[in-house]
């Protein structure tokens, strides 16, 4: 500022010093300022210059206020060239880490279409970036659910697939949104082609196995029998033949069961899918939990009889059993048993609950684990296999549905198969709107169903 004064001073000073010398006013002021006026219009169009060519400012810098505002420029120019520097830093960082992934990366814009693929996506899934800028990725690859999978927006659970590519590979494929209002997807596939044999010997061992133990199993028992009714048989040998009796039966439960859940592990999916009418199956599969609980329990039994399921028949009474009589199996005398069977919000429900002893916090995760019991002696004592819930789980999973397990110390369980809105079906029936099929054992059991 000091400067800027001081050139007007002095332009002051000259004009001053023209008129004493006799030049006439009206040239004086024109003289004087057309210099000091030169100057700023000099400096003006040079920073014009300088910032529309995008040059670095650089010293020496004028004197006074032009020389504050190029240094001030200069700064601003400086910090905005370290950030790039920092940002190239960080975005090179980040390919270099994409690249070095081995799980194929791809990231789709908001019209499915590929944006950015890193090299693993080349080996695993056939799409080459750059060249597949801009591509479908269901064009890319051909696999009948991907096309649902990615427009659904479901990318809770992983989809497998086998590239058309590599028939050898299979892979799990992620999908998660990101970016603006999520409608930029980042798809992560993984190649689990290890896991997936693996897991394919241990089933085929299991299936093997099974089905191997169950002849000589049927020929052992058929002898026992022959043995504990045989009139020759001397009495001290009919107790023991009768326990061993029972341990093979109970064998012969376990082997089933195995056999059932390899059956189910075969495939995610269950292409039977008829109208299930769950009032009937649930009137047969009370009955028999009453004979199993033999006036033990009190049950109650809530069912909308017009609601029908679509599934697999076999498959869904199997659930409802397995929930019902484990019921009867794992809870005191006196306990009380409630079976619905009602549309929640739409969703088709089925819920088992019992005023039990109920489970401590720390096993609910783990009931649906192969074996997995709570009480084992008393577990095995009721008679159970200990894969009844892990039945009920991959029935669910093939049906869309899931299994949700509540449970508290000294109040009870809930056990709640919850079904997908289009799982359910209304059959054409109006004069049965909620019905309560017959179950009764109490005064307070009729109440509920009147
Ligand atoms: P199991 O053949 O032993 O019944 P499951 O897989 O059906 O095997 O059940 C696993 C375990 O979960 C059971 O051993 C039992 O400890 C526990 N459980 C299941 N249902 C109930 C229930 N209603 N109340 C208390 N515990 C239960």
């Amino acid at each position: 500022m000091n400067f800027e004064l001081g050139l007007l001073a002095l332009a002051a000073a000259l004009g001053v010093t023209l008129l004493l010398f006799g030049v006439p006013p009206g040239w004086v002021w024109p003289l004087v300022l057309l210099p000091y006026a030169a100057r700023h219009l000099y400096h003006l169009l040079r920073l014009v210059r300088l910032i529309r060519r995008q040059h670095r400012l650089v010293p020496p810098f004028p004197r006074g206020p032009w020389g504050d505002i190029y240094r001030g420029i200069a700064q601003y120019q400086q910090r905005g060239r370290k950030r790039r520097k920092r940002q190239i830093r960080s975005s090179r960082r980040f390919r270099e880490a994409a690249d070095a992934v081995p799980d194929a990366l791809v990231t789709l814009n908001k019209l499915q279409q590929i944006d950015w693929a890193n090299p693993a996506a080349a080996e695993l899934l056939d799409i080459h970036w750059p060249r597949d800028d801009g591509r479908r990725l269901a064009d890319l690859i051909e696999h009948p659910e991907l096309v649902t999978f990615i427009e659904t927006g479901e990318y809770m659970r992983p989809l497998d697939i086998t590239p058309e590519h590599n028939r050898a590979l299979t892979l799990s494929l992620r999908i998660a949104p990101f970016g603006e209002r999520k409608r930029q997807r980042l798809v992560v596939a993984r190649d689990i082609t290890k896991v997936y044999h693996l897991d394919m010997i241990r089933r085929d061992f299991v299936a093997n196995a099974s089905h191997e133990l169950r002849t000589p199993l049927t020929v052992i028992t058929g002898f026992l029998e022959n043995l504990a009714d045989a009139p020759t048989t001397p009495p001290a040998h009919r107790r023991p033949l009768t326990l061993m009796q029972h341990q093979a039966e109970r064998m012969r439960s376990i082997i089933d069961d195995l056999l059932t859940l390899s059956r189910l592990e075969m495939t995610d999916q269950d292409t039977t899918q008829v109208p299930v009418d769950v009032a009937e199956d649930l009137a047969h599969i009370v009955h028999e939990a009453e004979t199993l609980s033999a006036g033990r329990h009190h049950f109650r039994v809530a069912v909308d009889a017009t609601l029908l399921l679509i599934g697999n028949p076999v498959e869904l009474r199997s659930v409802f059993a397995n929930l019902i009589h484990n019921a009867v199996r794992h809870t005191p005398d006196g306990t009380t048993i409630d079976i619905r069977w009602t549309a929640d919000t739409d969703d088709p429900l089925f819920t088992v609950t019992d005023d039990g002893e109920g489970i401590p916090a720390e096993h609910l995760p783990r009931l649906t684990e192969r074996f997995y019991r709570v009480d084992r002696g008393r577990s095995r004592a009721s008679g159970g296999t200990g894969l009844g819930l892990a039945i009920v789980k991959h029935v669910l999973k093939r049906h869309g549905g899931r299994l949700l397990i509540a449970s508290t110390l000294g109040v009870g369980s809930r056990f709640a198969c919850q079904f997908p809105p289009a799982r359910g079906m209304v059959r054409q029936q109006t004069e049965l709107d909620l019905e309560c099929i017959r179950r009764v054992t109490t005064p307070e059991a009729e109440r509920d169903c009147s």
